[in-house]
């Protein structure tokens, strides 16, 4: 039997059209857009893509952005200033700094500046605490975008065993803590875990985040399992997951797709965040 392969072309559509509902009906309220600033530092090719889809999301979904290109030799003072300048700005709503940063800055330092009310990345130790204590909060949006996908497919997270393999704070630890927000029985493993293989071949449902190409083969994945591949690997110009697609779709019952899977929720995820953002510091205004 071979996988449902899951689309995230076609959720993450639907979920931009739900985004540009919000941002239209917050601008009727509001008399005043959305808004969200972009900051690129540097020229990374893959960073200048992903800006420039961010923006194109942000035009289909009727959310204002604000772009702004600093050069590869920015010093870290004219970086903090302008994260000074937007977090003081009434009329940003979200301030996203697109990572990897040039050599040079330092990039914790940068991003405390954000302040976690206009943090569209999820990435504030405070909207990172929130999301322990099970708070209603901007998520980290790739880890979001995955349980959408989860959502959309009908697919029952409580009380399944689900693995992620990956720990880091973009991926895997939100992962880790939406899957047991939404009572699943979570394992996470890492680099220095014994027995990968068994504990995966033990998954309900199985997420890899780990950056290493076509790493989980069939042989690591139990019969029937859910397989989340979030990896983006880079191989001889072609992009490739962290799972073996072709291997693993004969036994898994639904599996993401590189590219079209996990990757198109990540933006549309980014901008429901800048929603909630705008949302929230309205609602705290006229409270
Ligand atoms: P990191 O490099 O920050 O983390 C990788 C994780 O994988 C680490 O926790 C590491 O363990 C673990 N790992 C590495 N090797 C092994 C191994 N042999 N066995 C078990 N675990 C291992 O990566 P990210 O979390 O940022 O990203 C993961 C992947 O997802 C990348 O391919 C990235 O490009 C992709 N990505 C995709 C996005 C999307 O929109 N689809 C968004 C963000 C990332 P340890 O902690 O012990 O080092």
């Amino acid at each position: 039997m071979s996988a449902i392969i899951i689309d995230g072309k076609l959720v993450s559509s639907e979920e931009k059209d739900k985004v540009k509902e919000r941002a239209e009906a917050f601008e009727k309220k509001f008399g005043r857009k959305i808004c969200l600033a972009v900051i690129l530092a540097g020229n990374d090719p893959a960073s200048q893509v992903y800006v420039r889809n961010k923006i194109k999301g942000c035009e289909y979904t009727s959310i204002k952005s604000l772009s702004f290109t600093l050069p590869e030799t920015v010093s870290q003072k004219e970086a903090e200033e302008l994260v000074i300048s937007l977090a003081d700005d009434d009329n940003v709503d979200g301030i996203l700094v697109q990572l990897p940063l040039p050599k040079g800055l330092d990039e914790k330092r940068l991003l405390s500046l954000i302040p976690p009310e206009k943090d569209v990345d999820g990435f504030h130790p405070v909207n990172v605490g929130k999301l322990m204590l099970g708070e209603k909060t901007v998520v980290s949006c790739t880890p979001f975008g995955v349980i959408r996908l989860l959502e959309h497919y009908g697919i029952e997270i409580a009380g399944k065993n689900a693995v992620v393999v990956g720990r880091s704070n973009i991926v895997g630890k939100p992962m880790a803590m939406l899957l047991l927000r939404e009572n699943a029985t979570v394992t996470v493993c890492h680099s220095k875990t014994r027995n990968l293989k068994e504990i995966c071949s033990q998954a309900d449902i199985l997420v890899a985040a780990i950056g290493k190409a076509e790493f989980i083969t069939a042989d690591m994945v139990k019969d029937g399992a859910v397989v989340i591949d979030v990896g983006i690997n880079r191989e001889d110009g072609k992009l490739k997951g962290d799972v073996d697609f072709d291997g693993v779709k004969e036994k898994a019952s639904f599996i993401t797709p590189v590219p079209g899977g996990v990757g198109p929720m990540t933006i549309a995820m980014l901008l429901a965040n800048t929603c909630l953002c705008a949302e929230e510091r309205e609602s705290v205004k006229n409270r």
